[in-house]
């Protein structure tokens, strides 16, 4: 669901922050508001409650904008931001090229959260008046009691942005946290990929530090609380691990182009070759889904398994090769490299996608090549560990 656009940005929501959303509305409607002012009527606790949950909210959303907008005057694109069920994800077009970059991205988030929590229990203190500071610590439920609803929001959303704050510095990948304490080892050591194995491994301790708490408080009768705190801590532990596969992947495809990847063993046909014995002595006798068509030593076009199938079985012997293949449309060429080759695969409806060097096909890439040289790279960076 789109919100519309913010400094350029697309603001989208998805589904689970409704769900989160009714749950923080409900849990404050129903059961902290009601405890503190337990004079406020239905009407009240509510209307309060539901412009507490939209001003928090607005808090992830003002914490996600600082990190977009900082990377934005840093010069990297951001197409949108997209808030969900754990807070929220800037989609950033491509990772920092600098640790110094990457550390004033990853720290403005917390900052903006830390300011709101400052600014919000500073308007909340000063709502209430100077009778609550002294109170709150003598009597705090009569002190509460006292607050009009203004000031019990603005009391509310401070310490929840101060805790935003805390969690996100906690310093495990992906967690901001966790890509400041990256950009700190990359800019001491220069490593990327170490910086970012450290990081994410740091990310995974804490994830599973998290998961076992919510173990042992569901055990101690707080379920609801020790499902939450395991569902967080299985959510990390995935991103942890993913980002440092992630980052091998990329850098993998750095490295590599289509003339790498690429199937060099290929069949080609002529154009006048009858449907029958292409079908009888190529495509019965080999794995290959495509074939070029060559004549005078130029491809003129691609016939596929597909294209012979529609054909009807009667016609086979009269109709040729050339009746039925289609022109070549897109192609790839050998030097580009393997990460734009992945997106052109991606966006294409043909697979193989033709690999051509002037007029010549030099080679067949399949999506299936990808996945199986990833398998073999991921079996290579495991031996070298
Ligand atoms: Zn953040």
């Amino acid at each position: 669901m789109s919100l519309g656009r913010l400094f350029g940005i697309e603001i989208r929501l998805d589904f689970s922050v409704l769900i989160v959303f009714a749950l923080v509305v409900y849990s404050l409607g129903a059961g902290l508001f009601p405890r503190w002012h337990p004079t406020w009527g239905p009407a009240l606790n509510w209307s309060t409650a539901l412009a507490a949950g939209l001003l928090f909210f607005a808090s992830l959303l003002a914490h996600e904008l600082s990190h977009s907008v900082v990377a934005k005057l840093r010069g990297i694109p951001v197409p949108r931001i997209t808030l969900f069920v754990f807070g929220g994800v800037s989609e950033l077009e491509r990772e920092p090229d600098t640790p110094a970059t990457e550390l004033l991205i990853a720290i403005v988030g917390p900052a903006m959260s830390a300011l709101l929590g400052f600014a919000f229990t500073w308007l909340g203190a000063a709502l209430a008046g100077g009778d609550f500071a002294g109170g709150v610590f003598t009597d705090p439920e009569a002190a509460m009691a006292n607050l009009g609803p203004t000031a019990t929001l603005f009391l509310w959303l401070g310490p929840i942005n101060l805790m935003l704050a805390f969690f996100n510095l906690v310093p495990g990948f992906p967690l901001d946290g966790g890509r400041v304490l990256r950009a700190i080892l990359w800019g001491i050591s220069g490593d990327l990929q170490n910086a970012t194995l450290w990081a994410s491994n740091m990310g995974r301790v804490f994830a599973w530090t998290l998961m076992a708490f919510g173990v042992l408080q569901s055990f101690g009768g707080s379920f609801v609380q020790g499902i939450w705190l395991l569902l967080i801590g299985w959510f990390l532990n995935n991103a942890a691990r993913n980002s440092y596969a992630q980052l091998l992947i990329q850098q993998a495809f750095d490295e590599l182009i289509v003339g790498n990847l690429m199937r060099t063993h290929f069949e080609v046909v002529h154009p006048d070759l009858t449907l029958e014995a292409f079908v009888n002595e190529l495509l019965l006798r080999s794995g290959q889904a495509a074939w070029p068509v060559v004549e005078d030593s130029k491809t003129v076009g691609l016939i596929t398994f597909e294209d012979a199938r529609a054909t009807n079985e009667g016609e086979r012997a009269t109709r040729t090769v050339r009746d039925i293949m289609s022109p070549i449309d897109e192609h790839l060429r050998p030097d580009v490299g393997g990460r734009d080759a992945l997106r052109a695969l991606a966006e294409s409806e043909s697979d193989p996608l033709p690999v051509m060097e002037g007029n010549m096909i030099v080679g067949l890439l399949h999506r299936g090549d990808i996945a199986r040289w990833l398998a073999l790279h991921e079996l290579d960076a495991q031996q070298h560990r």
